[in-house]
């Protein structure tokens, strides 16, 4: 943001300020009434198995559909929805959805996929969140383990003894832990090994600039390896181009997540867009000549 500068500065600074809070307060009103309205949607980023290139599942990510402004991206509503704590019921209808919708995609054939759903630090340290995802699979006839929880390092690292109790309970429902963003946070080796999670997600900033060499190529790799060591699955996040996805498969990463094989797309899209893919590996595959 924009701090005084110049002589004109303060002024400058104020006007904006009560341009940002009357602004705010319109998000906020227009945030009660988004749900019962039914502006959010949620897209669909398809993950990929590094070793085939099959597709394992799904994270879902939030949208906001606003009459007037168009779609909103979770970065600029997540942050206000959370202070307000609407964040409790956007996040109730968001598992309930990511589970129908998968639900969905299991019947038609995709019973392997999994369904990633992000939890923020509010809905984590909220007391009917084991409640709250028991009923919810239930309503959805939807099994434990084709859902992920997705927690950000941060998150579970900021009072860990309360998390290690949330997981533990969430982990005894059968569904999948994975730590969001990691790297960006600051784990101890020791939390770490305790928590039950399943799966490391690297950040996405420590892929931008991965090559040979790099400094990021140095921490990739360390995760990589302090993940195989606790057991964990490791996923790369922001994969953008060839090279990286070569190098993370040198690297020895599990999975992968980026525009470069799938951003993240509307619910009907998404199932044309696995098509295609598949249909495009498949030739590429029956390309290579045998014995090669
Ligand atoms: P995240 O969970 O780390 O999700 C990954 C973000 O990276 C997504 O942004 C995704 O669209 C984006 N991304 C994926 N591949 C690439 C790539 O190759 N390049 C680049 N530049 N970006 C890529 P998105 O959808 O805007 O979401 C941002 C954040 O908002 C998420 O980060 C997550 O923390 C939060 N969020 C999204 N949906 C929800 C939700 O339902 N509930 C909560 N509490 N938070 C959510
Ligand atoms: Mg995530
Ligand atoms: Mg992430
Ligand atoms: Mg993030």
């Amino acid at each position: 943001h924009t701090k005084s500068t110049g002589r004109n500065g303060y002024h400058f600074f104020e006007a904006s300020m009560n341009a940002n809070a009357h602004n705010q307060l319109q998000v906020i009103q227009d945030l009660r009434l988004a749900l019962e309205r039914k502006e959010f949607k949620l897209h669909y980023q398809p993950k990929f198995n590094t070793p085939n290139g099959i597709v394992v599942g799904a994270e879902a990510l939030l949208r906001w559909q606003h009459p007037t402004r168009g779609m909103i991206a979770p970065d600029d509503f997540i942050a206000l929805a959370e202070k307000t704590g609407l964040i409790v019921p956007i996040g109730e209808w968001v598992l309930d959805e990511a589970c129908r919708q998968m639900r969905i995609w299991h019947d038609e054939g995709n019973q392997h996929w999994k369904v990633a759903v992000n939890l923020s630090a509010v809905q984590f340290s909220n007391d009917h969140l084991i409640e709250l995802v028991q009923t919810t699979l239930a309503r959805n006839n939807f099994p434990a383990s084709g859902l992920i929880l997705e927690v950000t390092e941060s998150t579970a690292m900021h009072d860990v003894e309360a998390s290690l109790t949330i997981l533990d309970k969430l982990a005894g429902l059968g569904i999948d832990i994975s730590i969001d963003d990691f790297g960006t946070g600051y784990s101890s080796l020791l939390y770490l090994k305790r928590l039950p999670a399943t799966e490391l997600k690297i950040d996405r900033g420590f892929i931008r600039d991965l090559a040979q060499g790099s400094n990021d190529s140095s921490i990739v790799a360390a995760i990589i390896a302090l993940g195989r060591s606790l057991n964990l699955h490791i996923v790369a996040e922001g994969v953008e181009t060839e090279e990286q996805q070569a190098y993370l498969r040198v690297l020895g990463c599990d999975a992968m997540q980026g525009y470069l094989m799938g951003r993240p797309m509307a619910p009907d899209q998404f199932m044309d867009a696995i098509h295609t893919a598949a249909l495009a590996s498949e030739q590429a595959a029956s390309l290579v000549p045998p014995n090669t």
